[in-house]
């Protein structure tokens, strides 16, 4: 059982804080996002994330879990601070460290005792050693005494996802720590002892091996998917089915199904930043990732060849003009609010450009994207549900993969729409079911 204070609380600090208290650690979470607290400290979850509350409001009860703005505070009554910030892209596609960087030198101006300052976020090789440098500068600053203050970095990077997080905290692949003191290696254990009794693959290496493990596992994985997204184009063209073509693929263990499921091109807030992260590594290196430079080139055309397809199935250019579009789905990936770099946006506004009205409807992620699509907002009505969303408008486009849209009243649904147009670009129907229903199906694929 450890001391822990995690700074930043979103969906990776909020989830890594609750799941650790629930662990049998004493867990302190940080934000300086007072509101955030307040609300925290009031039992209001912020983000949406299935199960998170249950943990939350356990771990709270139990004494294990608290929050607080205060930074300094908090690290010094704790042995463990997580660093747990976003790194957004900068405009150059480099992570933008500005917050891991303030929230170190934070940690350098608190720390009064040996602390492990652990890199949850998502970070470049190399930052755990600017993390050490920030807080090494700040201690140095302090004076004599305290640049005698010991500490280690950890890096120790995060693999839920959204959606599934708690789940994912609780039952990860693997857990990496990169660390270059036995001191700091034992005081992990502790951390995550739970998991390390579990026999939970742990994989201790070093820090620059750990921090290249997050982004060659992220990139990877943005590989696979857009080298489906192109498999399916294909297919289209030649009048193979990608779903039995990913299915046979699926099988092969070398291969594995995950992942291999095509759709409107990935978003959210991993795999754009992390793929355009690692490429500007590569470059800064002299070592170019040429697969993950064209998987973003490509991920990029996915999202645009969406928006061709509904204009191509609703009759060639000029056909969108003064149409009506149901969009069901908004959120990057089902069970979240999560808006960030979702698909929905580029098509959306691809669709609005082109001359067409959209009425959407998403389960968690209106209020999300009542900023993130202001941009068309005279042109989108948010509707209360899947059916208000339907009813009057040309066409249906699904583009995110919610349990409640997969099962829609389709004889509902035609008599709503006032042209039969069923746009499924996660392919969660059956083109026979559709067909039948009376509609004109279009998938990606297939
Ligand atoms: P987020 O934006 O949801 O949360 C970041 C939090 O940090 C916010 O609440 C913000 O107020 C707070 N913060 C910023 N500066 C601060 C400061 N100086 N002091 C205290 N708090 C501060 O971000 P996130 O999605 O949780 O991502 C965090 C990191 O984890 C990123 O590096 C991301 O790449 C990585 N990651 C995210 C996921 C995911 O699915 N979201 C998964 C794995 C890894």
């Amino acid at each position: 059982m450890a001391k822990i204070a995690v700074i930043g609380t979103g969906y990776v600090g909020l989830v890594s804080g609750a799941c650790l208290a629930d662990f049998g650690n004493f867990v302190t979470c940080v934000d300086n996002n007072s509101e955030k607290i307040e609300a925290l400290k009031k039992g209001i979850i912020p983000i949406y994330e299935p199960g998170l509350d249950d943990v939350v409001a356990r771990t709270v009860a139990a004494g294990r879990l608290s929050f607080t703005t205060n930074l300094a505070a908090a690290v010094q009554a704790n042995e463990v601070a997580f660093i747990a910030v976003g790194t957004p892209p900068a405009d150059d596609g480099s992570a933008d460290l500005r917050y891991v960087e303030q929230v170190a030198r934070e940690i350098g101006r608190a720390i009064n005792k040996y602390t492990v300052v652990v890199d949850k976020s998502t970070v470049p090789v190399g930052t755990a050693r600017k993390v050490m440098g920030w807080i090494r500068e700040e201690l140095e600053k302090r004076g004599p005494e305290a640049a005698r203050i010991e500490f280690d970095v950890v890096s120790n990077p995060e693999f839920l996802r959204e959606g599934s997080a708690v789940q994912d905290f609780t039952h990860p692949d693997r857990v990496v720590i990169g660390a270059e003191s036995d001191r700091a290696r034992e005081l992990m254990k502790d951390v995550y002892r739970a998991l390390y009794l579990n026999e939970t693959p742990y994989i201790e290496t070093n820090l620059e091996t750990a921090e290249m493990i997050k982004y060659a596992s992220n990139a990877f994985l943005a590989v696979k998917i857009t080298f489906i997204n192109e498999v399916a184009n294909l297919c289209e063209k030649v009048g193979a089915n990608v779903q039995d073509v990913a299915r046979a693929m699926g099988r092969d263990g070398r291969i594995g199904a995950k992942f291999l499921h095509p759709g409107p091109g990935y978003g959210g807030s991993c795999f754009p930043k992390d793929t355009q992260a690692m490429a500007r590594i590569g470059r800064d290196y002299g070592e170019p990732l040429t697969l993950v430079e064209t998987t973003i080139a490509a991920n990029e055309r996915q999202k645009q060849r969406m928006v061709k397809k509904i204009e191509d199935g609703l009759g060639g250019p000029g056909s969108l003009k003064g149409k009506t579009i149901a969009i069901l789905g908004l959120a990057f990936k089902p069970n979240t609010d999560d808006m960030r770099e979702s698909p929905a946006i580029t098509i959306c506004e691809g669709l609005v450009t082109r001359g067409a009205q959209l009425r959407a409807f998403d389960p968690a992620a209106m209020k999300e994207a009542s900023w993130r699509l202001s941009a068309i907002k005279d042109s989108l009505y948010y509707a209360h549900d899947e059916y208000e969303a339907i009813e009057g408008a040309d066409a249906l486009v699904i583009l995110t993969e919610w349990n409640q849209f997969r099962n829609l009243d389709l004889e509902r649904v035609r008599r709503l729409l006032r042209a039969p147009y069923f746009f499924d670009l996660r392919n969660i129907y059956k083109r026979h079911e559709v067909e039948a229903a009376g509609f004109t199906y279009f998938a990606v694929g297939k």
